[in-house]
């Protein structure tokens, strides 16, 4: 239902889908990304306000981030039933930490009652270079910061759906940092980039589909910790399943030209190819399709 709405959005407004809106400014692009998290969707309910302020944050900078943006103000409208209003100091705190630490200043905000917590964030950042999803090119290599699958995991353990889990596992979901010195570096040298915020498999084909390309992902080279592995089989999960599908890990999915590989002085894996044609695929034992999967608001309605 997501993709619809983004339809008839595209349709009416004619805009190029991108992880944020950007226009020219001067000699630099002034990037705007907004984010919109609600209770029941979004926050399980062992997820404290501070924690909720804070991914709210996060969630919106990492948008700016994939498009190589450096954050500067940050804007929220926020929606309260009557016995959430002790919540409004803790996820303000959240808020206010992860301004500090992103280095950005708050802007404005507006407060409205509603049925449940609904919290929309707006970050405005500043790019020299944009970095886009519809940019990769045939012959690049595919790339990924970081470590993929300890959101869902997370997710399982939050909602009870299994009784134990690892703290180191635990915490990338409760706080999540965007990467965004990574996309500032990414802007300069990478083809194209998407953060992960739905999962993997979505980000592919969102990039492959954008860009016009065909993508091989190498089942083997997809960055797993060992913790994931040790739960995926306490828990009998396929633990590739878990990180392809894992949403909300606000890691860079980026493509960059082979020979500028070198060039990166930060942590990733090179985890597939763009090669001529369309679609994703998933390369294992054998060859297959890779659908977008992953974690989409209004999926299961
Ligand atoms: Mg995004």
């Amino acid at each position: 239902m997501e993709r619809e709405i983004i339809d008839i959005a595209k349709r009416i407004f004619k805009f190029e889908e991108e992880d944020a809106g950007f226009f020219k400014f001067g000699d630099a692009y002034i990037v705007i990304a907004n984010d919109m998290l609600s209770r029941s969707f979004d926050f399980p309910s062992k997820l404290l306000p501070k924690q909720i302020g804070w991914k709210a944050v996060t969630a919106s900078v990492s948008d700016l981030a994939a498009m190589g943006a450096k954050p500067i103000y940050f804007s929220y409208s926020l929606g309260l039933s009557r016995e959430e209003i002790s919540f409004v100091e803790d996820l303000m705190k959240g808020i206010r930490e992860a301004l500090d630490f992103y280095g950005m200043k708050f802007l404005s905000g507006d407060t409205n009652e509603s049925t449940e917590l609904v919290l929309d964030s707006v970050a405005v950042g500043i790019a020299r270079n944009l970095l886009l999803r519809s940019n990769a090119k045939v012959g690049d290599a595919v790339c990924v910061t970081g470590d993929l699958g300890r959101a869902y995991c997370s997710l399982l353990y939050l909602l009870e759906k299994v009784e134990e889990i690892e703290e180191k596992i635990l915490e990338k979901f409760l706080k999540p940092v965007a990467r965004v010195d990574e996309g500032l570096k990414l802007a300069n040298i990478a083809n194209s980039a998407i953060d992960v915020s739905d999962g993997l498999s979505k980000e592919l084909n969102l990039l492959a589909n954008s860009s016009g390309v065909m993508i091989k992902v190498f089942e083997d080279r997809i960055p797993i910790r060992e913790e994931v592995l040790e739960f995926c089989t306490s828990n009998n999960l396929n633990p590739i399943e878990v990180a392809l599908n894992s949403g909300e890990e606000y890691e860079l999915l980026f493509t960059v030209s082979k020979d500028k590989l070198e060039d990166l002085d930060f942590e990733f894996s090179i985890i597939g190819e763009v090669s001529k044609g369309e679609g994703v695929f998933l390369v294992g034992k054998e060859k297959k399709p890779l659908l977008p999967a992953g974690w989409e608001h209004f999926s299961s309605k």
